[in-house]
């Protein structure tokens, strides 16, 4: 299974458009792996999750032709993730479509279903949305998808676990430490995780838990849990993902040796992992 990281970013992007702190000086000056936009992951070359506001700008900048995907994960309803006015798009008039051509089917929680009553309605077929309940599997194309509940700002936020051919990947943003329900669902059922990506908003810190993000420290122990739990052994990878400039530390050029002495990999934009 691929994954590629199309935006690695929390809410204001780094740089953040009208900030002037050191980091996102230091972003604009240096460009490279320290620009950042919204969170959002390709699977395998057809499998969306999110679709935020830099949607656009990434199918650009990596050449990803969005007419071929058909699935599209949300985590969750915050603006960086979903965002409600792109889906009006899919109307006819706003966009031109072959005669056939599939649906762009969304997948999320009812607070997603909710949001997008109206652009489904008025899409003419070109939008479907299913409403999926929390640890209930269902396919989106040829991947396995279990969603789990998120400790999130949101009323029902996801984290998702993917599976293709052998391999499962957690993806994990936006959340802070799993909510115990996801805890023991992941006791239970027990998925060799080959790949897990965990949300590091807060950067190079620790703390204690709160709702909403992590950081270093709370992804190291997110990791002994999991690990703890039979999820997660020596061969899994595990990736930190969703950097704001709020963060300690959050410039690709110093956190990512400082996680990689961690046994963790630091994501960036454009980066492809295959597992
Ligand atoms: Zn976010
Ligand atoms: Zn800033
Ligand atoms: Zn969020």
């Amino acid at each position: 299974m691929k994954i590629k990281y199309l935006g690695t970013a929390a809410a204001e992007a780094i740089p953040a458009l009208f900030c002037t702190c050191e980091v996102c000086r230091e972003a604009r000056k240096a460009g490279g792996r320290e620009i950042r936009l919204r969170s959002q992951a390709l699977i395998n070359d057809n499998l969306l999750i999110d679709l935020g506001s830099d949607t656009v700008a990434n199918s650009v900048r990596f050449g990803i032709d969005m007419t071929r995907v058909l699935h599209c994960l949300i985590t969750h309803i915050h603006s960086d993730h979903f965002c409600r006015p792109e889906f009006f798009y899919l109307n006819p008039g706003f966009t031109h479509r072959e005669p056939g051509m599939p649906p762009l089917t969304v997948h999320g929680s009812e607070d997603v279903a909710e949001a997008l009553k109206e652009s489904v309605a008025s899409s003419a077929g070109a939008l479907v949305c299913r409403a999926e309940a929390p640890f209930v599997p269902f396919d989106a194309g040829d991947v396995r998808v279990t969603p789990m509940k998120a400790n999130h700002g949101t009323d029902h936020p996801y984290i998702y676990l993917l599976e293709h051919d052998g391999k499962t990947l957690l993806y994990a943003h936006d959340t802070g430490v799993f909510p115990q329900e996801t805890w023991d669902f992941i006791k239970e059922t027990k998925p060799h995780i080959s790949l897990a990506s965990l949300d590091c908003n807060d950067g190079d810190t620790d703390g204690d838990d709160y709702g909403g993000h992590m950081c270093l420290g709370r992804c190291k122990r997110v990791r002994a849990r999991l690990i703890e739990a039979g999820a997660a052994d020596e061969n899994t990878v595990f990736v930190l993902n969703h950097f704001s400039h709020n963060g300690v530390r959050p410039l690709y050029r110093e956190f990512s040796q400082v996680a990689a002495r961690e046994g963790f990999i630091v994501s960036y934009d454009g980066m492809e992992l295959t597992v």
